[in-house]
């Protein structure tokens, strides 16, 4: 029988009525063997997550200001799934530590990752399924960073006989046993480590929504589902802000080649998106697999003649912007210009600073900054070496003001960057100008 890792989101575990749809979805598969829960997340726009409320119970108690309402928010939330799913479960104890530990000074690591301990407590009762704590599997090293072998040879060992396991998402042990916690949305990060330590078949991701569309809904409406990808288009698309799953969950499933099926809790029947290895997707030429995009953007053009020929002139260039502490997120270049293209977030008042030490170290002809910018990339294997694309996409986009444009070199994406007040219109003159 093949071996699914099953992880559910927040919102697929917000309510008892949520944990039925789960557990008929876990009951309906016997090969859903490994369930990684996130903590309740919101039943409706107004409501908390309950992660958002531990951290506040942290903050509170850090200076000395009570926290007991917040926390009863929090521990009627479990109290309230227990008792509307009618289990016996008697959770008054594990609150009552966690409560206690919170007052005492407890970090806020240890403090948030409670959120998916309490809920995978409840999750396991609920199913039948023994409860495993992923402090005994995953592990950080002294840094914090990931100790990714030993974590995989541990989950390896512990998990492959066992079946029908719940891991709580989101945290594991640092060396001195210490709690420590992924980024936000990490629960996504330790069901790739699981199905990775159990080489499973199949990472399926239970979420609220049907999986990736090819645009963002907010901006076209009803864009079509995207039923297959690969990892390489999703990380494209991810990067320019296509959030489905936690950026880092991809690495450790991809170099498996696990694919990752997303799919929506509420919608079960949905197809959902299926991220498949790089050689696995659709390659049917002419066509794209998504398009996404981010506002925010900064440009800054530095012109100085004959600079191609000047050694060392890029180099001084990324030199001041690393000393800066800035990133950059693309590099296109011309004869005599180099554009750096920066997050506003990075950027953050420094930029003064910044042009004044590029006067200083690379003596240009000119620099030209220009604010306000969105980044838009198209997506596709499909589009790698298929002529008439980039016609087809530039035509679409006659009456926009273009301001960058960088091609990937692996020909699966081409960027373009618009004036933040242009992005949705070019973003859906693109969509139509390839979907009808
Ligand atoms: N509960 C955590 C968060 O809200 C982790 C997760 O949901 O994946 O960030």
């Amino acid at each position: 029988m093949s071996i699914k890792v099953a992880k559910f989101g927040g919102t697929s575990l917000a309510d008892a009525e949520q944990f039925r749809k789960v557990r008929a979805i876990i009951e309906a598969d016997r090969s859903r063997r490994y369930i990684v829960p996130s903590a309740p997340g919101k039943r409706h726009p107004q409501d908390h997550k309950i992660t958002d409320l531990l951290y506040q119970c942290h903050d509170l108690a850090q200076q000395g200001h009570p926290f007991e309402d917040i926390f009863s928010l929090i521990a009627g939330r479990y109290l309230g799934i227990i008792r509307d799913l009618g289990l016996n479960l008697d959770l008054t104890p594990a609150l009552e530590e966690i409560r206690n530990r919170i007052a005492a000074g407890a970090s806020a690591d240890y403090t948030a990752s409670r959120g998916e301990y309490l809920n995978g407590l409840i999750l396991a009762a609920y199913l039948g399924f023994e409860f495993v704590d992923p402090t005994s599997l995953i592990f950080f090293d002294t840094q914090g960073n990931l100790a990714i072998e030993k974590t995989q040879s541990t989950i390896n060992n512990a998990l492959t006989r066992k079946t029908n396991v719940v891991i709580p998402g989101f945290y594991g042990a640092r060396p001195d046993g210490q709690v420590q916690t992924f980024s936000r949305g990490g629960s996504d990060i330790t069901g790739a480590l699981i199905a990775r330590g159990v080489q499973a078949d199949l990472y399926e991701n239970w979420t609220d929504v049907s999986g990736f569309m090819m645009a963002d809904p907010r901006i076209v409406t009803n864009p079509k589902p995207i039923e297959q990808l690969t990892y390489r288009e999703l990380r494209e698309l991810a990067y320019m802000g296509a959030t489905v799953l936690h950026d880092e969950a991809i690495f450790p499933v991809r170099e498996a080649k696990i694919p990752i099926q997303i799919k929506n809790t509420n919608r079960p029947d949905d197809p959902g998106t299926l991220i498949v290895g790089d050689n696995g997707g659709p390659k049917k030429p002419g066509s794209i697999t998504g398009i996404a995009g981010r506002k925010g953007f900064t440009i800054i053009t530095v012109e100085k003649n004959l600079m191609h020929s000047e050694l060392g002139f890029g180099r001084r260039l990324l030199s001041v912007i690393e000393n800066n502490g800035i990133s950059f997120d693309h590099m296109p270049s011309g004869i005599d210009t180099i554009s750096l293209v920066i997050a506003d977030t990075q950027l953050n008042k420094k930029l003064d600073k910044v042009l004044a030490e590029i006067k200083r170290d690379c003596q240009p002809d000119s620099i030209e900054v220009v604010h306000d910018i969105a980044l838009i990339t198209t997506v596709g294997l499909g589009m790698a070496y298929t002529p008439g694309i980039a016609g087809r996409l530039f035509s679409a986009l006659s009456e926009i003001n273009v301001r960058m444009i960088d091609q990937g070199s692996s020909e699966i994406n081409i960027i373009i960057g618009v004036e933040n007040k242009d992005f949705e219109e070019a973003v859906r003159r693109i969509y139509y100008a390839f979907v009808d």
